[in-house]
């Protein structure tokens, strides 16, 4: 007898989660239900999955079920739940705006999430269009312009430099592999020059070739109507300057 009392008396309580997936409820339903005293037949339990999660709550069913009504009317979310909402609402929006279906692939790019765009973006120091303008050269950079093969390529990196510089960058590591085989100390300085010459002219080819290949992204795009017509290589710039650039 006391062992079937004891199983109904178990029965008689829900969990808040089975309770609002059973009855259509949300959590700030049913949490105000019982701060508003329709529900007074409740208690807190340890959670059955999580030793450290937060207390489960058990509501009785069948009081539930006479107050359902009144309790289906209740607010569906808390004002931190409607905020939470709507500042995330404001960034799907901003996303959306920030966002573009490349005419040329089909392909579809957006600030990705953790990016230096992204938090610029939702930080306030680009707006969305400014996102968009970013990702629509960006794209095109890398997807319509030779550029990644450039970056790979010496020869065609040394071809953006003025051509005593250029011959320079495509000697330098050949003069340095000849070196390599001489010992002492003279020529492990001038391998140290070459390297650092290499690498200073190589750095430069590339922000010169980066330049270059992100005025042709640009005149690209402006051609497909993606965007503004009188947009300068030197406003884009100032644009990417809000963020730091990642590549
Ligand atoms: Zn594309």
């Amino acid at each position: 007898m006391n062992g079937e009392r004891g199983s109904d008396s178990r029965r008689r309580y829900i969990y808040k989660s089975t309770a609002m997936k059973k009855y259509g409820l949300t959590s700030n339903q049913v949490e105000e239900a019982i701060r508003r005293g329709l529900i007074t037949d409740f208690k807190y339990v340890a959670n059955p999955h999580y030793l450290s999660a937060p207390q489960a709550l058990l509501i009785s069913e069948e009081e539930l079920l006479g107050k359902l009504e009144e309790i289906k009317k209740l607010p569906r979310y808390s004002e931190a739940e409607r905020e939470k909402r709507r500042a995330y609402r404001a960034k799907r929006k901003m996303l959306e705006i920030a966002s573009f279906e490349c005419p040329l692939c089909s392909m579809k790019t957006m600030p990705l999430k953790g990016s230096l765009t992204r938090k610029a973006l939702y930080q306030g120091q680009l707006t969305p269009e400014e996102a968009r303008i970013v990702a629509v050269v960006t794209h095109f950079r890398h997807a319509h312009t030779e550029y990644d093969h450039a970056r790979q390529n010496l020869e065609r990196l040394a071809s953006f430099l003025r051509p005593e510089e250029g011959e320079m960058l495509l000697q330098a590591l050949n003069r340095y592999l000849r070196l390599k085989r001489r010992r002492g100390r003279r020529a492990r300085e001038e391998r140290e020059f070459l390297l650092e010459d290499f690498r200073w002219l190589r750095a430069k080819a590339l922000e010169k070739a980066k330049r270059a290949y992100t005025k042709e992204a640009i005149e690209k795009a402006k051609r497909y109507g993606l965007l503004p017509q009188d947009l300068t290589l030197e406003q884009y710039e100032r644009i990417v300057e809000k963020i730091i650039e990642e590549d």
